[in-house]
């Protein structure tokens, strides 16, 4: 069992996620740490209930369905639309299901936003990232990327709301953008440079 609040370049460690694209991007964004990295599939762990009323609550029940033995990264994240409230936000995976695909729920947001009167159509997307080294050495941690949602979506990089997003001081979608750049300015990664910074030993 860890009982520091360390990890060391070659451990291994668990992503919390059942979601590829997710997966892919971990993978990416830790190559330089040589992490052997696994997945809750590879350590016998099903898709657990997202019944958490925040990011950091679903971050939490994620990395918390993996056996104490591991140190688990989990990620909670989304797309929060500010004239409609924050939707989907916690909801984002969920909704796309709903509406029957990403398509038709990028075009769902976007009709809502436009029946509004402000068309305020400013949007973030957030990620919490949670830790865990042992049972009760759990810690979370948030990033953000401000933009605005645009209607066609554009590009066919990435996953998920990608292609109708454009982050803040940029001027293509991050679905436009190579992927490769995306994830080093996303709201994973800003998570993800936290958590890097307090956590990783060098030593
Ligand atoms: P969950 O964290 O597994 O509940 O899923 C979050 C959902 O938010 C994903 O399925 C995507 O719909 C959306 N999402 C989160 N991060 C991104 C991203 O970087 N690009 C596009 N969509 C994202």
């Amino acid at each position: 069992m860890q009982l520091s609040s360390k990890f060391y370049r070659g451990d291994k460690i668990v992503i919390a996620s059942h979601n590829e694209g997710k997966i892919n991007e971990f993978k990416t964004l830790l190559a330089d740490y040589n992490f052997q990295i696994v997945t809750s599939n590879d350590v016998g762990i099903k898709d657990v209930k997202e019944t958490g009323k925040s990011f950091q609550e679903n971050s939490l029940i994620k990395v918390k369905s993996i056996p104490d033995k591991y140190i688990a990264i989990s990620d909670d994240s989304g797309l929060s639309v500010n004239s409609l409230g924050g939707k989907p936000g916690i909801y984002s995976s969920r909704f796309q299901k709903n509406c029957g695909g990403w398509f038709e729920a990028m075009e769902r947001i976007y009709s809502d936003v436009k029946r509004k009167k402000s068309k305020d159509f400013s949007a973030k997307f957030t990620c919490c990232l949670s830790i865990k080294f042992s049972k009760d050495l759990i810690f979370s941690y948030l990033g953000e990327v401000k933009g605005k949602i645009v209607w066609p979506p554009k590009g066919k990089n990435g996953f998920g709301y990608d292609p109708f997003f454009i982050p803040e001081g940029y001027e293509k979608t991050f679905a436009e953008m190579p992927h490769s750049d995306k994830i080093f300015i996303d709201h994973r990664s800003i998570a993800l440079k936290k958590l890097i910074k307090l956590h990783l030993s060098d030593s």
